[in-house]
């Protein structure tokens, strides 16, 4: 054994690290100028933006600029207390009247953010006695929030419905309450999940259910609600999670549902009840946000139809690996993370950013491309034909 003090305790931070490096693994940040939407700049150079999750192009939009300044001038930037003690204000509670309408749901909470709001719902839903059912491509703060409930968690393969109904029929009756949890558009696929069919299921077995619409709301069905709206789903009960910072423009999260279950977090979500309370500035942009997409429907049908256009283009590729997708998410397969590297590196020359991502974030390899309503297909172009040229370069020099 070493003796206290003989060797540094941190010493593993710099080791791990080097693991990170060598595996192709690490990442860092690069700094984005100016107010994000199609076209970036990145160290002074000009780029098309393929990795945003501003959808509508609303996070720039001068009219969620003026209501957060607005919001600043009239309650300050801070909303200097948590929501019980001093930190609620008249635009959290429209916010969550407003975000609840979208949803068609009795009510809605306001969280800091999404993750938080998944944290702190799913350690409130259910705890060791209980079992949580859960898709495994969820996203990170559902995983996280899972393991800080208590509760067993058992994992089923990707929308592998045959999984999650063995899973319920080996564990259900072991246990007092359970809940079904899955993202409702995967935010690393693109895909969506069988929500209809997890419904029938979640009846059957006495089963919760909660729905991450991240990815969903501001993006799919006809007046933005969701997957949830798209697939026809609004009338059944479940609990819909989402969040403010990606359609909507802003930052923060949301949970909409019945009455009862809005009133119950708002006594026994930890991650609501002490931490402050979302700023003035983001709660009044991301209302501002939901107006617009309410007056402006064809912003959903721009964004569908690029993802469509961008999706039609990269089938006409051959040897393209595209993934299944029915939202803007778009993805193509990748042999491996040095590749996906190369490829991001590529792009990235010609004037395009994507996002290389690469495990430990995702299982596989791969370029993953979000389309924005204010993209032109001409922009799309260049994207698949920057893409192209990368195949090409390769191959040309293989021979
Ligand atoms: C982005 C995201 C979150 C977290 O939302 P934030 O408001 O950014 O914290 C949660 N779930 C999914 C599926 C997401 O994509």
């Amino acid at each position: 054994m070493a003796a206290p003090g003989a060797s540094n305790p941190y010493g593993w931070i710099a080791q791990s690290l080097k693991t990170l490096h060598r595996a192709n693994w690490y990442r860092q940040v690069q700094a984005i100028d100016g107010q994000g939407g199609p076209k970036i700049s990145i160290d002074g150079q000009p780029y098309l933006n393929f990795a945003s999750n501003d959808y509508l192009g609303l996070a720039g939009d001068p009219r969620l600029i003026a209501a957060a300044t607005a919001a600043i001038s009239r309650y300050g930037t801070g909303s200097t207390g948590s929501r019980l003690l001093s930190g609620h204000r008249p635009i959290h509670r429209q916010l969550e009247q407003a975000i609840a309408q979208l949803k068609g749901t009795d009510d809605a909470v306001v969280f800091s953010s999404g993750y938080l709001a998944n944290l702190g719902t799913l350690a409130a839903l259910v705890d060791h006695r209980d079992l949580i059912v859960a898709d495994r491509y969820n996203h990170s703060s559902l995983q996280m929030g899972a393991r800080l409930s208590g509760a067993v968690l058992a994992v089923y393969d990707h929308n592998n419905l045959e999984q999650l109904r063995q899973n319920l029929t080996n564990l259900r009756h072991q246990y007092r309450r359970c809940v079904i949890v899955t993202d409702s558009v995967f935010s690393m696929d693109g895909d969506l999940c069988l929500l209809p069919e997890i419904l029938t299921i979640a009846d059957r077995w006495n089963a919760m259910i909660m729905v991450d619409e991240a990815h969903g709301t501001g993006v799919l069905g006809d007046t933005g609600g969701g997957a949830v709206e798209l697939l026809g789903c609004r009338h059944h009960p479940m609990v819909q999670v989402g969040t403010f910072s990606k359609a909507l423009g802003s930052l923060g999260g949301y949970v909409t549902g019945s009455a009862e279950l809005i009133d119950f977090l708002r006594n026994r979500a930890a991650t609501w009840i002490y931490t402050t309370g979302l700023s003035p500035a983001a709660a009044a942009a991301a209302k501002a946000a939901i107006a617009i997409l309410t007056q402006e429907p064809k912003r959903l049908t721009q964004l569908a139809a690029n993802a469509n256009y961008l999706r039609q283009r990269l089938d006409t590729l051959p040897n393209i690996n595209r993934l299944p997708s029915e939202s803007p998410i778009v993805c193509i397969q990748v042999k491996d993370a040095a590749t996906v590297l190369s490829l991001g590196q590529h792009l990235k020359h010609q004037g395009i950013f994507a996002a290389a991502v690469r495990p430990p974030t995702v299982p596989t390899s791969r370029l993953r491309m979000t389309v924005m309503a204010t993209h032109t297909e001409g922009d799309i172009d260049r994207l698949v034909e920057g893409m192209w040229s990368f195949w090409a370069e390769k191959s040309g020099k293989e021979h």
